[in-house]
């Protein structure tokens, strides 16, 4: 736990950050915010707590724990060296990696709460925070992992592809194949918004 560190407001998102890397979780923080406001996902609305720390239980590089509003993120430097070395972050330099991942949790938590039509909608959850994170990315690296899709699949990625057993399974696989259908839609992120307001659906009722 991060026990008695001061809390450090960021002063463009609703948030405030305990332990390290303050500024950057703030910047990330709010590129969350402006890229939510861009494609149509209603963003952050209530104050979150982001812990940044040494260690997680799971082996996740970052966490939102629902209904807590809170996030729990692993520091820079250990998040590097936690990430699958052939992964699709792998490339990433420590402090890039980092501020996508705050990108991908802030998603995470401003879902909450969001409508679903079935009872839970983690693969459209898992979408919208892996797409919105590959976004916050610098060209460089969105570049890399748009070039690897299109190197990977040479057919278009079906709704059915992006399912809660392959995010689950296979993050990086899930995180590609999302990718590679986003860039596939005609109005680009703005079908992001529509999976989250359930205009356009990827989950599916439970069996
Ligand atoms: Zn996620």
């Amino acid at each position: 736990m991060a026990a008695a560190t001061d809390a450090f407001p960021c002063a463009e998102a609703p948030a405030s950050v305990h332990g390290t890397n303050a500024p950057a979780v703030c910047s990330a923080a709010a590129r969350a915010q402006r890229l939510m406001g861009r494609c149509g996902v209603p963003p952050v609305d209530r104050p979150i707590r982001i812990d940044v720390v040494d260690a997680m239980e799971s082996d996740c590089l970052g966490r939102y724990h629902c209904g807590e509003d809170r996030i729990e993120l692993l520091a820079p430097d250990a998040m590097h060296d936690a990430v699958t070395p052939d992964g699709i972050f792998a490339p990433m330099t420590p402090s890039t990696l980092f501020e996508s991942v705050v990108v991908h949790e802030f998603v995470h938590a401003a879902m909450e709460g969001h409508p679903c039509p079935f009872d839970a909608c983690p693969a459209t959850q898992e979408y919208a925070a892996y797409t919105l994170q590959i976004l916050s990315m610098p060209a460089g690296d969105r570049e890399r992992i748009t070039k690897r899709v299109e190197d990977m699949f040479d057919a278009p990625i079906e709704d059915m592809e992006l399912n809660p057993f392959v995010a689950m399974m296979a993050p990086d696989r899930f995180a590609l194949k999302a990718w590679a259908h986003l860039l596939a839609r005609e109005e680009g992120c703005a079908f992001v918004g529509a999976a989250v307001s359930g205009r356009a659906t990827l989950d599916a009722p439970a069996l």
